[in-house]
């Protein structure tokens, strides 16, 4: 293991802390500073940046995104025990770790940002990564707060993050991604990377917001996409039904064939439709 800096190993931070990982939390570590490192680059130039860290845990990316030259790190953590770990790493960059003591799902950042560019990376506890994506996704106005969002994900959610038209992982969470930023996985990480190992492997994203992403109103682009993969081995003239109106005016509006399904509908069409429903 490398040092990326001149506190301790990881192992022993856990060890001092009573940190077992608890299954409820999502925590699965990473304790290979070269690995937490290659995270930290792949987040690109981080000088000025400042980055909100999910669930730092015991520190890992957290020194590798300061020792990478991040200018401030805000790190959300639920575990009180690890909040006492991340203190010695805050008293080692004085005024550049910020240690919230609290729920992701209910933080928001920007109380938090003074101006400059802000960037969200993390290894997401697995059991909200989903939630916490969507809740960044539909953040009003956008462009949004951030520059970017590098995130690790069980590779088949990553799969479906990035997915495109014509593919099984083509769904509802392609279409609200693909809509607003431009997304693809980095790179994978081996389940034997993280203690304990999950079962499955792992994916770094990058999700870059699009400056102007195609306008419409993104609650109904949500549910003409729910309707249409609800039902996705129908033919989108049959799944629309479910809107409450007759999909065959709504299609033709989006110059969208009847016949067509959810799963060959690039973003652009489910934009056109929501635009469509949204003049009924
Ligand atoms: N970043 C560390 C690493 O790479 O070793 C830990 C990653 S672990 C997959 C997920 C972390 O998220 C855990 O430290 C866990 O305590 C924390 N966590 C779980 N639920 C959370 C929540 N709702 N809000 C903030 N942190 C949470």
């Amino acid at each position: 293991m490398t040092s990326v800096d001149d506190l301790p190993p990881l192992r022993e931070v856990i060890r001092r802390h009573g940190l077992r990982a608890r299954k409820s939390l999502g925590q699965n570590f990473l304790l290979d500073l070269n690995l937490t490192a290659r995270i930290a680059r792949a987040a690109g130039p981080l000088d000025g940046v400042d980055v909100i860290e999910i669930g730092p845990g015991p520190g890992g990316l957290t020194r590798a995104l300061l020792a990478q030259g991040a200018r401030r790190v805000i790190a959300v953590e639920r575990d009180d025990r690890a909040c006492a770990a991340l203190e010695e790493i805050a008293a080692r960059y004085p005024g550049r770790l910020e240690i919230v003591a609290g729920d992701a799902l209910t933080f928001d950042p920007r109380s938090r940002l003074h101006g400059g560019p802000a960037r969200v990376v993390a290894n997401l506890p697995y059991n909200i990564a989903t939630a916490l994506l969507v809740s960044w996704l539909t953040v009003e106005p956008w462009p949004p707060w951030y520059d970017r969002l590098v995130l690790m994900f069980q590779r088949e959610v990553a799969e479906r993050i990035v997915a495109g038209p014509g593919s099984k992982a083509y769904g509802r969470l392609s279409v609200l991604a693909g809509w607003r930023c431009e997304a693809r996985i980095l790179f994978d990480v081996a389940a034997s990377a993280f203690v304990p190992a999950p079962k499955v492997t792992s994916s770094l994203v990058s999700l870059v917001p699009r400056q102007n992403p195609l306008a419409c109103e993104r609650r109904t682009l949500e549910r003409v996409a729910e309707a249409a993969f609800g039902q996705r081995r129908k033919m989108m003239r049959q799944s629309l039904k479910s809107l409450g109106t007759d999909p065959l005016p709504l299609l033709a509006s989006a110059g969208i064939a009847p016949t067509v399904r959810a799963e060959n509908v690039p973003v652009e069409g489910f934009v056109e439709l929501a635009r469509a429903f949204e003049l009924l």
